[in-house]
């Protein structure tokens, strides 16, 4: 389990650097071991029992990060949300993940103190990790050894990101983790050498399963920063080795004057995945650095599913090939039958990263799987002559327009082109005569403006007429959330009556 390999490094090279932060005080493997079994004595405290979950809402901190550990060591499952849920979503999560044990931040304890029960304990940590579980943590008793769990035992609950609709719990066990993370530590080359740049929110599976677990398991080194901003990463890169990113760190990061190949020359690895990186992002941090980002793609239920390669073409737009043990197909999506090469068609994933189902509900779990163990992503794409895989979209994105189908990504691809557009969404509103109408929502480049009529005949030449917008619209920026994934949704129910 990753557990075990976290043990192995701290018994092996324990004085390394963990954690590193600026302006604070370093810790080392062997010092996180020891918060962590004594978190792990605080679990035992509060009665936490190996099945439990363990829920927290906590800042970003190495303690928090321990408290994920700790709860591992427990056999427990953690569940980590995200910072920006409140009042009544928190009584979904809570009420849905049923925990033993909740863990706030110190200034939300009295708000959540009254939701303590015979069954529930609300404790709170917080960002320079104080907080009443440090304080029982300084006091207990701690417990060395942790309880014994094999794969298939539930590790972590982790809710979507809700970029689709509600927000379903994606129950991961101690193999997908494990698996998952030694295919990603093989295709990215990582050792213990490395000093990664962790500048990512840590209650999803990029910043958790990914960064984290890579780091704790390779025995490698964190630059732990609570926020991107675009100085601080150029400046942390001369003394770093790999960065993670979402798409919009490498567009910020390139708003900078300061990143150039003098700067990343210390780097080895930039990688980028949660949402599409915007080809043209690719190709400029190419031209500044000398790097090719390396795009992967995955998801909550599945950790990573393809990478663009370590050696070889790393191609903008493309998420490249599956990851070790990782199957991927291309099927048609109502029937489940296999699509020949190119075509576009449902992403479907089988393999030890895929994960047991949704926490609580059986029918969406057995909705979402093929009778032979194939996970249907929800995503659409193709794979090209090359073997790299494509996403187009999302399914739920798809637009059906008197009866043709359109995937944005086409359309979204050429109006990113077309001058003065910084980027764009393409979506379908509910419209009388087409079912849906293709509608594009264009940002244009700062101080630029964007004519209706000049960017529709700017796809007249280039684009089938069923697929053109029917609609341009501008505004100032994309709704987006932490992870830089486009709320499209949210975007639909904006713009519904637009041609009603
Ligand atoms: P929900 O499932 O609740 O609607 P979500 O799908 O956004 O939310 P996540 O599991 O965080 O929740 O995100 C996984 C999705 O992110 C993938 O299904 C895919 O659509 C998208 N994604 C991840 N990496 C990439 C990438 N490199 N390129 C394009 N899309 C990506
Ligand atoms: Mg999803």
């Amino acid at each position: 389990t990753l557990l075990d390999l976290f043990a192995r490094n701290c018994d092996a090279n324990g004085a390394t650097v963990l954690f590193e932060r600026p302006g604070e005080p370093d810790i080392s493997f062997a010092e996180a071991m020891t918060q962590v079994t004594a978190f792990a004595g605080v679990l035992e405290e509060i009665g936490v029992q190996p099945g439990d979950r363990v829920a927290a809402q906590v800042d970003k901190s190495p303690e928090a990060v321990l408290l994920y550990l700790a709860t591992l060591h427990r056999g427990a499952v953690f569940l980590p949300l995200n910072t920006a849920y409140t009042g009544a979503e928190i009584d979904y999560f809570l009420g849905d993940s049923e925990p033993a044990l909740f863990v706030c931040r110190p200034e939300t304890l009295s708000q959540h103190a009254a939701r303590a029960s015979d069954r529930l304990t609300v404790e709170s940590l917080g960002g320079a990790g104080e907080g009443t579980l440090a304080e029982r943590a300084r006091r207990v008793t701690p417990i060395e050894t942790p309880v014994a769990r094999s794969a298939d035992d539930p590790a972590a609950i982790l809710y979507t990101s809700g970029t689709t609709g509600r927000s379903k719990g994606a129950v991961l066990t101690h193999g997908n983790l494990a698996s998952n993370c030694a295919a990603l530590l093989d295709a990215w080359h990582f050792t213990t050498e490395d000093r990664l740049i962790h500048a990512l929110p840590i209650f999803h599976t990029h910043g958790l399963f990914v960064a984290c677990n890579m780091a704790l398991a390779a025995g490698a080194t964190m630059i732990f920063l609570t926020r991107f901003d675009p100085d601080e990463i150029i400046a942390e890169m001369a003394d770093a080795t790999v960065l993670m990113g979402v798409p919009t760190f490498y567009t910020r990061l390139l708003k900078s004057p300061r990143l150039d190949a003098v700067t990343t020359a210390g780097m080895r690895l930039f990688v980028s995945g949660s949402a599409p990186l915007l080809e043209e992002d690719h190709r400029a941090f190419e031209q500044r650095t000398g790097f090719a980002i390396l795009e992967r793609y995955g998801m909550t239920e599945t950790c990573m599913i393809a990478s663009n390669p370590y050696d070889g073409a790393r191609r903008p737009g493309a998420v490249g090939f599956p990851l070790p043990g990782v199957e991927i197909r291309i099927t048609e999506r109502e029937t489940g039958a296999e699509l020949p090469q190119g075509d576009i068609g449902a992403i479907e994933v089988r393999g030890p990263n895929v994960f047991q189902g949704y926490w609580r509900m059986p029918e969406k779990t057995a909705s979402e799987f093929r009778a032979d163990g194939f996970f249907i992503t929800g995503d659409l794409g193709r794979i090209d002559g090359d073997g790299y895989l494509r996403i187009v979209g999302r399914d739920k994105d798809l637009v059906i327009t008197g009866g043709y189908n359109v995937y944005p990504k086409e359309i979204e691809a050429l109006i990113d082109d077309l001058p003065g557009v910084s980027e764009s969404a393409v979506i379908g509103l509910p419209h009388p005569d087409f079912g849906e109408a293709v509608t594009a929502i264009v940002v244009p480049r700062p101080g630029e403006a964007v004519d209706e009529a000049a960017l529709q005949n700017g796809l007249s030449s280039v684009l089938a007429r069923y697929k053109q917008p029917k609609r341009v619209l501008c505004i100032e920026e994309l709704p987006r959330n932490v992870m830089g994934k486009v709320q499209k949704a949210e975007l639909r129910t904006r713009y519904k009556d637009l041609y009603q």
